[in-house]
């Protein structure tokens, strides 16, 4: 996850924020209990790729400012950032904040390349991704894909996963919004970087059921991606600039709630108090008011609302987002206790991450697939018809890791939701 893309980050952001806690060597008390939950120590069978032998790499290179060999760093780098071993670590070490600061000095010594340059640079500056994607769909849609594709260039260019994960993006803007005549109240969608224009199913589906159950939906066109990347990446001063414009441009707006429907976002808008470290008034309301879609949802469905029947399997993926950080898995399987005759369980060892894990699919594309096919497996033989996952990230992952299962749709939850009230309206 460090070589994103190869980037040095040339600075020093992370020393200015607040120290996080620091395991000392005592402190591990080599359990091993995080061995059974790493999705990296699992592939690999090797402890040098487990929670274990990563801490003891932090300690020495943030701790006793060691350098690293390349080995100790290539494995430093496979970790998914799950933060499956967090979850369970009897000494509740902070492996998420220490990666953070790791991922800084990992850095320093590599060259940032132009690919990575430009990947930050649209991130940062969404008008400047959009005004990019008639290109990109004239790409797709004219055969010069194809063309690129036959003669290997994707490749050659280091862009083989995004390529193929790319779905057509949406030209038009979503609108600012969408009102209901009596409204019990307003809320607004967080779209992120990408999900306003490559996951458009996702958010019709959202503003479809909030406006269903009595919501007025904005849409904020001022809002930017929530700065998990730069964050994660060791550009911390420029995450918090973006955190901060999301905050205004939600600010401008008199809501009830701020959704989520990516919990990879959700996990990193949680944390804006914490990293933005001031007391403003606005930051506070902006955080106490994040809440995640099929939790809100949940939340307010209205007693007499009903869905179609839906005589089908389906699964649910937790993203690690959501089973390591957000917890909120409950309000999910109790909106989807609202469809009847469904067979509805969890995917087996959903503590396991599926490889999506940020950009960590575009980096480490043989571990990704690998743990992705774990889940594919499990799907098989369940024999599954859906896949409900609430992240954008491991859909487009999941989705693109096993296309022979074409039978198993790969779906946001929400999504489902949506097409059941459609059915139910024309029954
Ligand atoms: S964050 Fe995930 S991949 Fe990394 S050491 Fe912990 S369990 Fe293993
Ligand atoms: S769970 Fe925590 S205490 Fe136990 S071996 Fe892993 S890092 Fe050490």
């Amino acid at each position: 996850m460090f070589d994103f893309m190869g980037f040095d980050s040339g600075s020093s952001e992370f020393h200015q924020t607040s120290s996080p806690y620091l395991p000392e060597a005592t402190d591990c008390m080599r359990c091993g209990v995080c061995l059974s939950v790493c999705p990296t120590f699992k592939l690999s069978n090797d402890e040098k790729q487990g929670p274990r032998q990563r801490v003891n790499s932090l300690r020495r290179l943030l701790q006793q400012h060691q350098e690293l060999d390349d080995d100790a760093r290539r494995n430093l780098e496979s970790c998914v950032q799950c933060r499956a071993c967090e979850n369970v670590c009897p000494s509740k070490m902070d492996y998420a904040k220490l990666f953070d600061r790791a991922g800084e000095q990992l850095n320093k010594e590599k060259p940032i390349n132009l690919r990575a340059r430009l990947a930050f640079v649209l991130l940062e500056h969404k008008r400047v991704l959009n005004a990019l994607l008639p290109f990109v769909k004239l790409y797709q849609q004219s055969g010069l894909r194809w063309l690129f594709r036959k003669l290997k260039l994707v490749d050659w260019l280091g862009l083989k996963q995004a390529d193929a994960m790319a779905a057509s993006p949406c030209l038009n803007p979503l609108h600012t919004h969408y009102p209901v005549l009596h409204p019990k109240g307003s809320v607004a969608l967080f779209t992120g970087c990408i999900s306003d224009r490559f996951d458009r199913e996702t958010l019709h589906a959202s503003i479809q059921v909030l406006n269903r159950i009595g919501f007025d939906v904005f849409v904020p066109q001022r809002q930017v991606c929530c700065g998990a990347i730069h964050y994660h990446n060791g550009r911390p001063q420029t995450a918090q600039t973006m955190m901060r414009q999301n905050v205004d441009a939600f600010g401008e707006f008199s809501l009830d709630a701020i959704i989520y429907c990516a919990t990879g976002c959700g996990s990193q808008l949680h944390d804006y108090q914490e990293i933005l470290t001031e007391s403003d008034s606005q930051i506070i309301s902006f955080s106490d008011r994040l809440i995640e879609i099929t939790e809100f949802v949940a939340k307010y469905w209205p007693d007499d609302l009903k869905l179609s029947f839906c005589p089908n399997k389906i699964r649910v993926h937790e993203p690690c987002s959501q089973h390591n950080v957000l917890k909120n898995q409950q309000w999910l399987y109790r909106l989807l206790a609202h469809i009847a005759d469904a067979d509805i369980s969890e995917l087996d060892d959903n503590h396991l991450c599926c490889g999506a894990g940020g950009s960590y699919m575009l980096t480490h594309p043989d571990n990704a697939a690998a743990l992705a096919a774990l889940k594919w497996q499990s799907l098989e033989e369940d024999k599954a018809d859906y896949l409900l996952t609430a992240n954008i990230g491991c859909a487009l992952h999941l989705s693109n890791a096993y296309s022979a299962l074409k039978d198993v749709k790969v779906l946001h939850p929400i999504g489902l939701i949506a097409a059941l009230l459609d059915r139910a309206d024309a029954a």
